[in-house]
């Protein structure tokens, strides 16, 4: 019986240090996202720069070609700005994002 205890206690343990080490791990990445006051700051992605360039990005949707009818930024997993914003962030990009654009991860093969 207390070897089950002492046995119960080294896993919790080690799950304890695991998830510690995730969260070690993952702090670098969090602490490189911007605040969301930083983001909503920020400038719109220009479609000529090469991050967006290099996913197809345009600012309007109804103008990308074989983006499947609907798509937007606005309804993209990806999307961070609050409903009804006129910009928000993308988790692909540094900066803020025109919501009605539309990018490569959107468009059907
Ligand atoms: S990942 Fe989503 S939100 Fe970001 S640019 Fe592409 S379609 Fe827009």
């Amino acid at each position: 019986m207390s070897r089950d205890v002492s046995r119960a206690g080294r896993l919790s343990r080690r799950h304890l240090l695991k998830r510690l080490a995730l969260a070690v791990s993952l702090a670098p990445v969090a602490a490189s996202r911007p605040s969301a006051v930083l983001a909503a700051e920020a400038p719109l992605l220009s479609p000529g720069s090469k991050e967006a360039q290099a996913v197809k990005y345009v600012e309007d949707a109804t103008q990308a070609q074989g983006a499947a009818p609907g798509s937007t930024c606005a309804n993209c997993a990806l999307y961070e700005g609050a409903s009804g914003s006129a910009a928000g962030g993308c988790q692909i990009f540094p900066g803020n994002i025109d919501p009605g654009g539309v990018s490569d991860c959107r468009r059907t093969p």
